[in-house]
């Protein structure tokens, strides 16, 4: 599943000792095994190869140019949420006709941009942005193609920060409302309504949501069909699950035995859009133990990676699996893994047993490769941590550490 393992009780990642990469590169540093990155990528493909859906990457999972740029080799499209995504996607070379771009503000500018490369199709949050696309189409001499965002209303059963097809969510229209606009399609003369989209939320670990959402939105294209609407595309959107801990997702062969009959039955391309299932588990965390500190009530192993450079388990209390480099015969002992900066939010484990460290030893944050380096910031005018790309037994700086003039660049001392 992942080429994270460890050889003579020594963490690997591939052919490589992870404690001689943290010596070499420094600490907090991103690890990422190319094999499981590329691997994930053919299994999901593999699984699917009787529709032969096209699998566009999700970019904001993992945006670096070296990730983006192994999957588009692969075969790949990108899945973009903004136009820094596009921009990014364009430079890793994917080719316009494999991009996508959902979002619930586009901007004109935006817009524009993806006109312009001639992206495969927007995916449309809302009836504003359809006439805003057409109006933009228009000024540009262009027509466009759009799928519709589906809000299908289905719970996904994940944290509620990560579920998006709820129709109490910001995503997505209506099943009544998109009906609405597709009978009105003839007055969007730039844009070519050519398909639906959905994508009800993350790390979903059952089929169960994903077939009740798939079921809405097949019926509701037997009802277009009947009025004479041919549409071309079916975007199911990503949100897989990947194993954090203890979790027991269905795995990339369960999802497709039972979704392949429902997308055939459409008849429709299909288009899938997975972030966390390629990259999550593809990517470490390594950081380093600065302190260990007693209180009257608790064990604090201070270490230098922080929720700057992996915020998951502040914003949704998400679980990572924490190693030692060595694996330790030794006593283990509840602990608080925490970083160094000024937020009690500011943890990446608590109440973890965890393996008797020292200072200087270091720690593995494993499956931190999606939502990781992508949701990282400068808080507390920290470094944002450098990333390396291990193959077999080479390594490659996928992303230099940065530095203080890097943290200063666009500002003025006036
Ligand atoms: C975030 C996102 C994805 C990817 O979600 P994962 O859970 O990482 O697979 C796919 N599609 C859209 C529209 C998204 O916003």
């Amino acid at each position: 599943m992942h080429d994270f393992l460890y050889k003579n009780n020594n963490l690997y990642c591939e052919n490589l000792k992870v404690q001689d990469l943290a010596v070499r590169f420094g600490t907090p540093l991103h690890i990422y095994s190319y094999n499981t990155l590329t691997n994930h990528f053919i299994k999901l493909r593999k699984a699917f190869s009787a529709i032969d859906p096209l699998i566009c990457y999700s970019v904001k999972a993992n945006s670096n140019l070296s990730i983006l740029k192994a999957l588009v080799e692969k075969g790949a499209g990108l899945d973009i949420v903004s136009g820094g995504e596009l921009f990014r996607a364009i430079k890793a070379g994917c080719p316009a006709k494999k991009i996508v771009y959902a979002s619930v503000g586009k901007t004109e500018a935006e817009i524009a941009t993806a006109i312009s490369k001639g992206i495969l199709f927007f995916n449309v949050e809302s009836l504003p942005e359809l006439r805003s696309i057409d109006r933009i189409a228009r000024r540009l001499g262009k027509i466009t193609r759009v799928a519709i965002r589906i809000n299908p209303d289905v719970e996904a059963k994940t944290h509620k920060f990560i579920t998006t097809g709820k129709i109490t969510n910001k995503f997505g229209i209506d099943l009544n409302s998109a009906y609405k606009i597709l009978l009105l399609r003839d007055e969007f003369k730039n844009v070519s309504i050519c398909g639906l989209h959905i994508h009800i939320g993350s790390q979903i670990t059952e089929s169960a949501p994903f077939v009740a959402a798939i079921k809405k939105v097949s019926a509701f294209i037997k009802k277009l069909e009947s009025k004479g609407i041919k549409l071309e595309y079916l975007n199911i959107g990503g949100g897989l699950g990947i194993v954090y801990d203890s979790e027991t997702p269905q795995t990339a062969q369960v999802y497709a035995d039972e979704i392949t009959p429902l997308l055939k039955d459409t008849g429709l391309k299909i288009i899938m859009e997975p972030g966390r299932f390629i990259v999550g588990n593809a990517g470490i965390l390594v950081t380093k133990v600065l302190y260990i500190k007693h209180t009257p009530k608790k064990k604090f192993i201070i270490v230098d990676g922080g929720m700057n450079d992996l915020i998951r388990p502040a914003l949704y209390g998400a679980h990572h699996n924490i190693l030692t480099l060595r694996k330790s015969s030794t006593k283990s002992e509840k602990a608080d893994v925490v970083g160094p900066i000024c937020e009690s939010g500011d943890f990446l484990a608590k109440e973890r047993k965890i393996a008797c460290v020292k200072e200087g030893d270091y720690l593995a944050v494993m499956s931190s490769g999606a939502y990781g380096f992508s949701m990282s910031s400068n808080y507390n005018s920290r470094l944002r941590a450098a990333e390396v790309m291990v193959s077999k037994n080479k390594v490659r700086v996928i992303r230099k550490r940065e530095t203080y003039a890097d943290l200063i660049r666009n500002e003025s001392n006036g």
